[in-house]
């Protein structure tokens, strides 16, 4: 299927001919073009990339719970430095993973 970007916010629209009006922003139909090929891959690449990073972020909030269970838990200087080490590098994680994807948002890379 075609795809159609506003030209004036970004909004990804589907379908064999651009929409009478923006449902984003309200732009008429004059402000779409059609995405190229390639362009349209980019952005099926950039929503598959996007549910990666979301999946991911997901796995990483459930490693922060269980490794603060464990530091709680503090059995022996070993266990803790393992779930320490393990919270803190999942929160450093997903602070990245929302930081890369303001990025796609602010570049409105993504539809
Ligand atoms: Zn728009």
């Amino acid at each position: 299927m075609a795809k159609w970007k506003c030209g004036v916010c970004g909004y990804i629209h589907e379908g064999d001919e651009a929409p009478e009006q923006c449902p984003k922003c309200g732009a008429p139909k004059e402000k779409f073009a059609q995405l190229t090929a390639e362009e349209a891959e980019l952005v099926e690449r950039s929503r598959l990339s996007n549910g990666l990073h979301l999946q991911l972020s997901t796995l990483l909030e459930e490693v922060i719970c269980v490794a603060a269970r464990g530091v709680e838990d503090n059995l022996d200087p070993g266990c803790l430095k393992i779930f320490t080490q393990a919270r803190d590098c999942a929160w450093v994680l997903r602070q990245m993973i929302k930081a890369e994807i303001a990025t796609h948002v602010g570049k409105g890379k993504w539809g």
